[in-house]
């Protein structure tokens, strides 16, 4: 009885699979990294789209990608390159760690393995930056070793098709064993993509097209009308608010006071507008002097900048200064990690999307000020002279 309960799990299973790579062969995504059928796939390309696509949306990352190609062509060119040339190229996808552990694992290749990717997932794993989904990942894809992804959008598809009802996180486990035993005998890399493209196109977090699914009569989230509510999520404990001040210093030629934040921690390498810590409450008075980088005119910017991060949410005020060229005495230490940039070399620094806005609202106070104090505006803002009296 047993035995046969587990051959009809296991047609069942054998059914879903070929359903996916059939589905696979006519509607698969055309992208850069995909190579065809009679292609081999090439793990440095393979695994920069896998890094580059950890928590960003494909769009973000097409232009990106090419871009990193053109530059960085193989694993033995992005091992050459310095960090801050990468995390520069990398601002504006966020999480840059990432960036900081593409670097170093590109290094981690090119010395310690000759200049490729060790081919089994435990060996990828080894890699930094490389964890439990994106050695399946390339295992499978780039060397069609049986391996079992399970990103969020397969996630989702299992979840439905098994009718999990179990919220997420805890669902993880179950939904992982449930894939693995959906992985077929061949074709690894195919299905794991199917997977993920049934899930980034038919079988979406809201409106999944059923009707469209090539796994619809197996699956059971369906049958029982839970297609659009799996999977289940446990409440998310709301974010943490943090405060701070951050201080742009704007020379008078257009440089910017910029600093590098330390290596380790959040935004790590980047470069920043100066600022206090984040903590629950804003520094003012004394204290915001004490963080202030330089002796300077400061000027609360009106508004804030808010930026949502992972797990806290960050409000900061903006303080403005204009500073002449010897902002720095020639003998004084100019503050700790920090030099003035250009501004026409802000576009391609390494600047995160939060301090990007830091600037741009700084930017905007200045181009008021200085619209405010041209010559045009003053007269046409100045009281009418009294006319003379004709004799
Ligand atoms: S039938 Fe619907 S819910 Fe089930 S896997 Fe397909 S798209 Fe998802």
């Amino acid at each position: 009885m047993q035995r046969g309960k587990a051959r009809q799990a296991g047609g069942e299973a054998r059914d879903i699979a070929q359903a996916v790579l059939a589905w696979y062969d006519r509607e698969k995504r055309e992208l850069p990294w995909r190579t065809e059928a009679n292609e081999q796939p090439d793990p440095y390309r393979i695994w920069l789209s896998e890094i580059m696509l950890q928590q960003t949306t494909i769009k973000a990352v097409l232009p990106r990608y090419a871009g990193f190609l053109r530059r960085w062509p193989d694993i033995e060119a992005l091992a050459g390159a310095e960090l801050g040339e990468v995390l520069a190229a990398w601002a504006g996808l966020g999480y840059y760690a990432r960036a900081r552990n593409l670097h170093a694992c590109a290094r981690a290749v090119a010395e310690q393995h000759g200049g490729r990717f060790p081919a089994s997932e435990a060996g990828l794993r080894q890699l930094p930056g490389i964890g439990d989904y994106t050695a399946a990942a390339i295992a499978s894809i780039a060397f069609g070793l049986r391996a079992t992804p399970v990103d969020g959008n397969i996630e989702r598809v299992v979840a439905r098709l098994f009718a999990v009802t179990t919220p997420l996180p805890a669902a993880k486990s179950k939904i992982r064993a449930l894939a693995e035993t959906l992985t077929p005998a061949a074709r690894h890399g195919d299905f794991a993509q199917g997977l993920m493209d049934l899930g980034a196109t038919i079988c979406t977090p809201r409106r999944p097209a059923c009707g469209l699914c090539p796994l619809r009569p197996e699956c059971r989230g369906l049958a029982e009308g839970l297609a659009e509510a799996l999977p289940y999520r446990e409440e998310k404990v709301a974010r943490p608010v943090r405060r701070g001040a951050a201080f742009v210093a704007i020379r008078s030629d257009g440089a910017v006071l910029l600093r590098e934040r330390p290596l380790r921690g959040l935004l790590g390498g980047m470069l920043e507008a100066p600022s206090s810590p984040w903590g629950e409450a804003e520094p003012n008075g004394n204290s915001l002097r004490d963080h202030a980088p330089l002796k300077a005119k400061w000027l609360k910017v009106p508004g804030r900048v808010e930026h949502i991060f992972t797990h806290f949410h960050l409000e900061l005020s903006v303080y403005r200064a204009e500073v002449g060229r010897d902002a720095v005495p020639k003998r004084a230490a100019m503050p700790e990690c920090c030099r003035f940039v250009a501004r026409r070399d802000l576009a391609g620094a390494a600047l995160p999307s939060v301090m990007r806005k830091i600037l741009s609202h700084a930017f905007e106070a200045e181009a008021k000020a200085a619209k405010r104090s041209s010559p045009a505006v003053r007269a046409s803002t100045a009281p009418p002279r009294a006319r003379r009296r004709s004799a």
